[in-house]
């Protein structure tokens, strides 16, 4: 069980009150227009699931009912840090450039992006659907 701190209630408050929302920090595409299904598709649902330190929204859905970053590790399951958006931002950027200068599998704001179709089945493509 957490034992989570609200940074905007300022109090520690029990897990069963939050609600995790997964990865923080998804930069919303510029010109959705512009971009595919399946871009479209990975920006609303793809997430990564790291291994260690990670930064994962949170919202206090019992109480205030806003959202805030938790900065987790989830091999132990500790949390390092809660903050607003604003107050682990450079945080996260910081984790977020050591990690892909470490090698690691990029975040979603890094990832190349595909140009996978999603298929309709009207067009007799061989491929699946996504
Ligand atoms: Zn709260």
């Amino acid at each position: 069980m957490l034992y989570i701190h609200c940074p905007h209630c300022n109090e520690n408050r029990d897990e069963s009150e939050f609600a995790c929302a997964g990865e923080a920090y998804i930069p919303r595409p510029e010109t959705p227009q512009s971009i595919s299904d399946a871009e479209w598709g990975d920006y609303l649902f793809g997430r990564r699931n790291v291994k260690g330190r990670h930064f994962e929204q949170w919202q206090h859905a019992h109480a205030c009912r806003k959202l805030f970053v938790v900065e987790r590790d989830t091999v132990t399951n500790r949390i390092l840090a809660t903050g607003t958006f604003d107050e682990l931002r450079d945080k996260w950027k910081k984790w977020r450039d050591a990690r892909a200068a470490s090698g690691a599998a990029p975040l979603l704001e890094g990832r190349k992006r595909t140009s996978a179709k999603i298929s309709t089945g009207k067009t007799g493509s061989k491929k699946p659907g996504l």
